[in-house]
């Protein structure tokens, strides 16, 4: 049977997306013995429950030194360049431990009107060391020129690091690093926030919706001290529509969403 090479190319898309970067793995594994294993009626235990471990983990699964950390070493970052380097000197979140070459902060405006918030780094950013620069990044900056937003947007993601395999990062990943997240938005001080991607958008407006769902609406971020707020709009990533061209009309619309909030003439007093 013929294949389709923009199917499989999609198939492909989608396995790496999940985190699947190995086609062979180093040892054979008898998935037929493994599948008659879990079919055997297993032993009820009747050893006690185990005692709790010394020290629990957090309920959420973030480091609260870590965390600590972080806002401390966020805090005092007094320019975007003192930031990078603070995010660059920050050992407290684990992808920086798995596989990246370095970490990636920003590229953009230092004083945008929009800030564009990514899901986190991929192959291209990790060489490069900076954000949105692969096939999906250059898909953004047409999109974002064709809007005329070009000089008017800095970019940055929910984590500094490559998620191994290109995965999507975990609740605690981006927990990690969003006291730097939040202080890059206090010193761009944009008008709106840009939320690209599902993993982006429910982390940063604490949602549990699909990105189909969540795009396109205007949502009202909040920073976790409660002290800053500002108008937010989810919308598709940029290589979900490299995959899906179909949605390309959605994502521009939510462009002209954005556009049209920036560009309003302020409302007579
Ligand atoms: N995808 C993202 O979410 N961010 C990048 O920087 C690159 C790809």
């Amino acid at each position: 049977m013929p294949v389709d090479p923009r199917a499989l190319e999609s198939l492909l898309a989608f396995w790496a997306d999940a985190g699947v970067d190995v086609a062979l793995a180093d040892a054979p594994q008898d998935r037929m013995a493994a599948g008659l294993e879990a079919l055997k009626p297993k032993p009820v235990a009747r050893t006690a429950a185990a005692p709790p471990s010394k020290v629990a983990p957090p309920a959420d699964g973030v480091d609260a030194a870590a965390a600590q950390t972080a806002r401390a070493l966020a805090a005092a970052a007094g320019d975007l360049t003192a930031l990078a380097e603070a995010i660059a000197g920050f050992d407290g979140c684990p992808l920086k431990f798995q596989g990246a070459k370095q970490a990636v902060f920003a590229r953009g405006a230092p004083n945008a009107e929009v800030m564009v918030i990514g899901e986190g780094p991929g192959g291209d950013e990790d060489a490069q060391g900076a954000p949105f620069v692969g096939r999906a990044g250059k898909l953004l900056d047409k999109m974002l020129a064709a809007a005329g937003l070009t000089d008017r947007v800095f970019i940055t993601n929910t984590v500094f690091w490559r998620p191994p395999g290109n995965r999507t990062p975990t609740p605690a990943e981006q927990a990690a690093c969003t006291p730097f997240v939040e202080r890059a938005i206090t010193l761009v001080a944009p008008k709106v926030l840009l939320l690209a991607g599902g993993a982006s958008a429910k982390h940063m407006l604490n949602r549990t919706e699909g990105i189909l769902s969540l795009h396109g609406r205007w949502f009202e971020w909040r920073a976790s001290d409660g002290g800053l707020e500002l108008p937010a709009l989810p919308t598709l990533h940029p290589a979900f529509l490299l995959r899906q061209p179909a949605a390309k009309k959605r994502a521009w619309e939510d462009l002209l969403t954005l556009t049209e909030r920036l560009d309003r003439p302020p409302r007579p007093t």
